[in-house]
């Protein structure tokens, strides 16, 4: 890897004042300031294709972005209070993206934010205290929704140290869990059931809508079904998480949810929302954010503020003219098609998920028993810094070539990934 000098100064200034579990991608990272499109440029002038960049949606430094964030800076950015145009906007624009009867946000910062506030929101229109998760999840640090974050490649205790009002449901990976293949209806059975047992109690349901952290799993058909069903005959509500998987880049679907043809009572909706910028929305029933009112207490200062939800609206507007959603469906499409050409030369390639520009590119060591290429992994992706790729492996066993570029991504740069990894796999790692 090529690591400027500035870099490794910046480094030692960064360890010295920031708290050490902030990871930063690799031990020798180059010192990146600049960003174009899908690319990210170092201070020795050296491009690299970001091909990591879920949060960035609509690409670095989009003009039309900058151009809105700048204007309305000029003009007023303040608490959420006050009486201004921008937030009515961002939250009709918003919901107009969900179905009907989803109507109603709580503007927020992040997705830890919107993850706990979903949660304390089924508890109090519930008036329950427990919540039914998926394991192998993240959901955010703060502390009801690092309660249902189980994935231990976060924290290797996760499991362990839940606290007594979380319970949680196998995670549905339908490659590499409990029940593979045909045997994946089996997860929607045991969960129906977890349910059951957990019944007056259960505040709600919580998941990913798409299995983002195990790598873009789809989850097994009829799942979200059959477990959306169960928890509300236990008086509970459906969460979908969809901060990682929402917002277009899943091409076929805007919505992870869709993909399984059900609509939640509340969704958690961050990092594409901002395209880089602080943004988290709740969105949920009227009815439901009512009960709030008596049964918990809200306001965030910044959320919705007036340069948050500009940025909202105009993060919106360009997805829909520059039609990234339609560019996820076909990039990624093409790609997955490349990747999968990969896999039938080369045997670590154990197999591709995913969907649009959530892709998973999962390294085994034998396509029989799934031992995940765990190092293999890591070393695949320090060659393909020094080609001049962003990649980073995903999944508790850190197996998985997580692939979520920004939704711009170009098929020349969807081709120039596939040839560097390619060529790593060719030649070594
Ligand atoms: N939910 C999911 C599915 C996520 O992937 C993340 C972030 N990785 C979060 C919640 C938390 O979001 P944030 O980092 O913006 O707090």
């Amino acid at each position: 890897t090529t690591t400027s000098s500035i870099g490794s100064d910046l480094l030692q200034r960064r360890e010295r004042h920031v708290a050490g579990v902030q990871e930063h991608y690799y031990a020798e990272p180059p010192q990146v300031e600049r960003g174009w499109r899908e690319h990210l440029i170092d201070t020795d002038g050296r491009v690299y294709l970001d091909m990591v960049n879920n949060v960035t949606s609509v690409g670095h430094a989009h003009p039309r972005l900058v151009e809105a964030a700048h204007r309305q800076m000029r003009l007023l950015n303040t608490n959420s209070r006050f009486n201004y145009e921008a937030v009515a906007t961002f939250a009709e624009r918003i919901t107009a993206t969900l179905p009907d009867e989803l109507d109603t946000v709580f503007f927020v910062n992040s997705g830890s934010e919107a993850a706990d506030l979903a949660i304390r929101l089924a508890m109090a229109a519930t008036g329950r205290t427990d919540i039914v998760a998926m394991r192998e999840a993240y959901h955010g640090w703060t502390y009801a929704g690092d309660a249902v974050s189980t994935s231990v490649a976060d924290n290797p205790n996760a499991l362990a140290t839940r606290p007594s009002w979380v319970h949680t449901v196998e995670a549905a990976n339908s490659y590499r869990g409990l029940y593979r293949g045909d045997d994946a209806w089996r997860y929607a059975d045991e969960a129906v059931a977890k349910i059951r047992e957990v019944g007056h109690r259960a505040a709600g349901f919580m998941a990913e809508s798409y299995f983002g952290n195990a790598g873009g799993i789809a989850l097994p058909d009829g799942y979200l079904k059959a477990v959306y069903q169960a928890v509300r005959e236990a008086g509970g509500l459906a969460i979908a998480d969809e901060v990682q998987v929402g917002y277009g880049r899943l091409g076929h679907w805007f919505w992870g949810f869709e993909q399984q043809d059900v609509v939640p009572d509340i969704v958690a909706v961050a990092k594409s929302a901002g395209s880089g910028h602080p943004v988290g929305a709740v969105v949920t029933t009227r009815a439901i954010a009512d009960c709030y009112r008596t049964g918990g207490y809200f306001f965030s200062s910044t959320g919705g503020s007036p340069v948050s939800s500009v940025i909202g609206t105009t993060v919106l507007d360009i997805i829909q003219s520059e039609q990234l959603q339609r560019n996820a469906l076909d990039v990624g499409g093409e790609m997955d098609r490349q990747l999968r050409e990969l896999g039938d030369t080369y045997p670590i390639v154990g197999a591709v998920h995913g969907h649009g520009l959530y892709l998973g590119l999962e390294f085994v060591r034998d396509r029989e028993t799934l031992e995940p290429a765990t190092e293999e992994t890591a070393a695949i992706c320090d060659r393909l810094l020094g080609l001049g790729v962003f990649m980073q492996p995903t999944g508790d066993h850190q197996n998985v070539l997580k692939i979520k570029p920004p939704l711009c991504l170009s098929e020349q740069s969807a081709t120039y990934f596939v040839d560097a990894l390619e060529r790593v796999l060719r030649t070594g790692w």
